[in-house]
Order: structure tokens, then C-alpha cells, then sequence
């Protein structure tokens, strides 16, 4: 755990979030500035900062991430019409918090190409 980092905190229930699931090593929940009517963020429990310093050791968690991801979005009721996953990585992506994550976006239709 990093001692200053937010989604570690979330992840120890220091900081609080609104849980939708809670597995042995992925965690989901509600963004706290939804971009869209359905909008989750899947953290893993490991402080890994960006998609860049994930590991090859570490795929299978990419894979538990991308599984919770799908799971939210079939209980959200949005599998079947679409929803967008997205990691952003490094300043200019956007990204704000350095905790991996992967946003799941959906209940309207996504714009291409995105902002
Ligand atoms: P990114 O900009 O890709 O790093 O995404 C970070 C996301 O975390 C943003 O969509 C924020 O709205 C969200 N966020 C920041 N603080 C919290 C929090 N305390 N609880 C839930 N989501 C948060
Ligand atoms: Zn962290």
C-alpha cells in the first residue's frame, strides 16, 4: 500500500467509496464524477501507479480487472447495448490518479474519436 495514495486508501477502507464489488485482489465502484449514466472504476488491491508498470507476471490481474469489468456491466444491465473501457495513462490521457484503473462507461453512446 502507498501511504499518500487515495485508491489504496479505498482499497483498505480508509477513504470511503460506493462499492459495487469487493473480490480477493480487483475492486469496483461507483465514480465519484460519473462521466456517463453507468460509470465504475475496477481497481486492482496492488499499487501499481500506470498501465505502464504492470509486470508480464501481472497479466492474469489485467484479466481479473477486465472479468469484474464485464461482470459490472452485465449486472448494470449494459452488455448488450455497449459500454468502453478505458485506462488512461500519463498526464496528457488525462489520468489524475496514479493507482491503475479502468473506468467502465456506458448507459449512453460513446463518441469516436474520444476527447
Ligand atoms: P483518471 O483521470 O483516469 O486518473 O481517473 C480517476 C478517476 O477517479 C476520475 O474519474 C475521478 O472522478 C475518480 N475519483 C477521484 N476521487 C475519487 C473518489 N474519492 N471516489 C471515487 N472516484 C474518484
Ligand atoms: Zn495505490
Amino acid at each position: 500500500m502507498a501511504e499518500e495514495c487515495l485508491f489504496c486508501k479505498i482499497w483498505a477502507k480508509e477513504a470511503p467509496a460506493k462499492e459495487v464489488h469487493r473480490g480477493d485482489d480487483v475492486l469496483a465502484f461507483e465514480d465519484i464524477r460519473p462521466v456517463a449514466p453507468v460509470h465504475i472504476l475496477v481497481i486492482p488491491k496492488d499499487h501499481i501507479p500506470t498501465i505502464k508498470d504492470l509486470k508480464p507476471e501481472q497479466a492474469p490481474l489485467l484479466l481479473r480487472m477486465i472479468d469484474l469489468a464485464n461482470q459490472v456491466a452485465r449486472d448494470r444491465g449494459i452488455s448488450r447495448d455497449g459500454y468502453r473501457l478505458v485506462i488512461n495513462q500519463g498526464p496528457q490521457a488525462g489520468q489524475s490518479v496514479y493507482h491503475l484503473h479502468l473506468h467502465v462507461l456506458g448507459g449512453r453512446a460513446m463518441h469516436w474519436p474520444p476527447g
